[in-house]
């Protein structure tokens, strides 16, 4: 027979809310998590390609966006990459540092998951899977504090049966709206509006760009080809690899520009980062002028990608000598492979997006405590919060933090 009173119930048994549970029953407060799918920590598992970017070992403010860049500071600095590798090594999980500091697993992300249920189980958290949440109401009565109450459905994929449960302090870490098939949901949202708490509108990021034009047809006949980049929109750049699919462009530094890229913005692609495209060909024109531009070309990037090139944008030269072709047009040529100017049709949207930008508005949340203003006992953890961060580690790193500061004072 489940207990009906609990000093907190966490909505959501993803990074955030085991990360809440955790910390909060380290302080020997009872714990309820209500997970609505039917396993706990499904993009955990999903996380890195299945080996978990559990945490990058430089976090600043600045690989995060949100309306107010201050707000994700004092969790930061509360909870830093440090200690949740300390959590890793207590564990005896293997891990190693890949590009730009990212921390992944050697094995599997299956050891991230498992570490926070132990220690979940070991501090006595309950976990209920398959818990679907349907109504939270907050009780006020006079001269005490307000508890809140959940009615949830358990076993709701056999069960219509409602529970009313009651807890002092609510956790919503109900994630965001990014791949629905691993739990991405609204709730955490529409909770919010019945609170009259105030949304920064979202959109999918982390995510694959489409096309619509000739672009479209290049990039299915280069499917699986990937070539290192400068990707600049909106005055963000990074340097990272791209990657071709048979919907448009992916990898690193696609999904890196798609934090900062609007609907009707184009990106420029550098697809020479180290080299001066026209200076290039202008010293070979005088150099070796009987040969092509395609020659040179072929010896920095992928053949298949310089012969699409060329039928894009030198056509009348593609038989042509370095000699042949005025300095005008080589210039030309080098800028265009400097600065290929793209628009995006869009993006991928939920369906393969890692995250969800935007959400509920920091300026009614806590920075330290992650709780709600205007309604003490209500926080709110983790990705449902207006805070994205880059791709390397640093959305599961807000989760950590985030939750452990509401953890502390649940
Ligand atoms: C494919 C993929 C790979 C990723 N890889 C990385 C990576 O390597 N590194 C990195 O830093 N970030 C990565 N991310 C992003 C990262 O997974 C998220 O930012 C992070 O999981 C957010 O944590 P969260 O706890 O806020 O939300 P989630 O982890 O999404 O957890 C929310 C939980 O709440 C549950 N839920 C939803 N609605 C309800 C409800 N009504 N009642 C009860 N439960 C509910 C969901 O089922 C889910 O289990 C990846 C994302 C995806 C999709």
């Amino acid at each position: 027979m489940l207990n009906k009173k609990f000093d907190i119930i966490v909505l959501g048994a993803g990074a955030a809310g085991l990360m809440t549970a955790l910390t909060a029953a380290q302080r020997n407060k009872t714990v309820l998590v209500l997970e609505k799918s039917n396993k706990a920590g499904k993009k955990i598992l999903m996380s890195g390609g299945g080996r978990s970017n559990f945490t990058n070992l430089y976090v600043e403010a600045e690989n995060f966006l949100s309306n107010n860049p201050h707000f994700c500071k004092s969790a930061l600095k509360r909870y830093t990459p440090d200690d949740f590798i300390a959590m890793v090594q207590k564990h005896g999980i293997d891990y190693e540092e890949k590009k730009h500091h990212q921390l992944f697993c050697i094995n599997s992300s299956k050891d991230i998951l498992n570490m926070l249920i132990e220690e979940c189980t070991e501090l006595g958290v309950e976990i209920h899977t398959d818990a679907e949440t349907e109504k939270v109401v907050k009780i006020n009565k006079e001269g005490a504090e307000p508890l809140y109450e959940v009615t949830s459905v358990f076993n709701s994929k056999t069960s219509t049966e409602k529970t009313a449960l009651q807890c002092k302090s609510l956790v919503v870490a109900t994630g965001a709206l990014s791949i629905p098939t691993l739990g991405g949901s609204g709730f955490g949202y529409e909770l919010a509006k019945e609170f009259k708490l105030p949304l920064v509108p979202r959109r999918a990021s982390l995510v694959p760009f489409m096309f619509s034009d000739e672009i479209k047809g290049l990039c299915e006949r280069l499917t699986g080809l990937s070539a290192p980049v400068d990707i600049i929109s909106n005055g963000m750049n990074f340097s990272e690899s791209m990657l071709f699919t048979h919907r448009g462009l992916s990898g690193p530094a696609i999904l890196q520009i798609s934090n900062y890229w609007n609907p009707g913005d184009e990106i420029t692609i550098n697809l020479l980062p180290e080299i001066n495209a026209s200076e290039m060909l202008l010293i070979k024109k005088i150099e070796d002028p009987r040969t092509s531009i395609k020659k040179h070309l072929n010896d920095l990037l992928p053949k298949a990608l310089v012969l699409e090139l060329e039928e894009m944008c030198w056509p009348d030269y593609k038989d042509h000598m370095l000699a042949e072709i005025s300095k005008e047009n080589i210039q030309n040529i080098g800028n265009f492979l400097n600065a290929w100017s793209l628009k995006p049709a869009a993006t991928e949207g939920y369906r393969t997006a890692e995250v969800t930008l935007g959400g509920v508005d920091t300026d009614v949340i806590n920075s330290k405590t992650m709780e709600t203003k205007d309604h003490p006992g209500l926080f709110f953890v983790g990705e449902v919060l207006d805070v994205t961060g880059h791709l390397g580690g640093y959305n599961f790193q807000w989760a950590w933090a985030s939750g452990y500061s509401a953890g502390l004072v649940v």
